[in-house]
């Protein structure tokens, strides 16, 4: 029998979202463009994970009562240095300013977990990489759970997901949310005699200190518990997805194009909104800026850095071969790849010509 592949929300997520953009990302490996927002994303996290460790609480205690980064020198050091390490980097004055507010927030709400009585246990960056074989179930997830905190002698677990996007959850995303599922089913996993899992997401872009009444900002996003029921369903369905994915080859890309599902009316992002409604690459707006288009909407060229085997290691656009180092005494090279573009989109441009 063949391995597991191995699922993350993110793998899941693009699986359901579009079979097309699953193909080109995880079976071509295709260079995907990153953006501003993913990248203060990831500057966030790694600051919360640098904080997140007793021996760098000094710093966690000044920024609190400074309210910046900048308070601490070691901090504010490193958040420049990641920010100019991403791709794209985020270290103009703005992105730092931003990402500054962000933290800022991260760190004031209860970062340590203990404002809730009996805390056992507070971990940051928690990983998760779990093989299941039981029962009729297989399948293999990995994650990181930004903040897990575990109360009541083990009893009860709050999960904790940072987001820096600029909008909140609504509709299914709140419902029917898949990284809720999978970190309440890895902690159960991890916490066999847990009986009480429930996930927060912090939308850092948003308010989420107290008013006077003690109400929670419009930032903080309690999830309901999650009941053992639902995380065993979700188990089922899971080894559902597992199969399908495992299986999953060139007749399963063109299956499912987002471009054909129904625009999504809960306030989501999926259907046919995934795909942009760019006609041409680097199509403008009114306002002169570039129209948001899928990435694997259009044709274009890329690098690929293969192995000895003529495994992809890694792609990276064209203007960024200069990148791409390959290591010729373990047998690695380069190779120029075309990719035609969507076969949904184009297909469209065949029948309107
Ligand atoms: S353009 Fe639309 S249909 Fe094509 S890969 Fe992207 S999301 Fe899927």
């Amino acid at each position: 029998m063949s391995e597991n592949v191995r699922l993350s929300a993110s793998r899941i997520g693009t699986a359901k979202k579009c079979s097309w953009s699953y193909w080109c990302k995880y079976h071509l490996k295709m260079p995907d463009k990153s953006n501003d927002g993913a990248s203060r994303g990831t500057v966030c996290h790694n600051i919360f994970e640098y904080l997140g460790k007793d021996r760098h609480k000094k710093h966690f205690e000044s920024i609190i009562k400074n309210g910046t980064v900048e308070s601490s020198k070691a901090v504010h050091k490193l958040v420049k240095i990641q920010a100019s390490r991403q791709d794209p980097p985020v270290d103009s004055k703005d992105n730092l300013d931003l990402m500054d507010e962000f933290i800022v927030r991260g760190l004031r709400y209860d970062f340590f977990g203990e404002e809730s009585k009996n805390l056992d246990e507070g971990l940051s960056e928690q990983v998760f990489d779990l093989k299941v074989d039981d029962g009729g179930l297989s399948y293999h997830i990995y994650g990181f759970i930004d903040k897990l905190f575990i109360y009541d002698k083990g009893k009860k677990a709050v999960v904790r997901d940072f987001k820096t996007s600029k909008k909140k959850y609504t509709g299914s995303e709140i419902t029917d949310n898949l990284q809720n599922l999978l970190y309440c089913l890895a902690v159960k996993k991890l916490y066999p005699n847990c009986e009480e899992f429930s996930t927060e997401f912090l939308f850092l872009n948003f308010d989420m200190s107290r008013d006077m009444l003690g109400h929670e900002g419009e930032g903080v996003m309690k999830l309901e518990p999650m009941s053992h029921d639902e995380i065993d369903g979700f188990e089922y369905q899971l080894n559902e997805i597992q199969e399908y994915l495992n299986s999953f080859g060139e007749d399963e890309a063109t299956g499912n194009f987002a471009a054909d599902m129904p625009f999504p009316s809960d306030g989501t992002f999926g259907g046919p909104l995934s795909c942009g409604f760019a006609k041409y690459p680097n199509q403008l707006k009114k306002d002169g800026t570039k129209m948001w288009h899928c990435p694997f909407k259009f044709a274009f060229e890329y690098w690929a850095l293969k192995g000895k085997n003529g495994n992809t290691v890694k792609t990276v656009h064209d203007e960024e071969e200069h990148t791409l180092i390959p290591n010729e005494k373990e047998g690695e090279y380069l190779e120029k790849l075309s990719y035609k573009g969507c076969p949904r989109h184009s297909l469209k441009k065949d029948l309107d010509l």
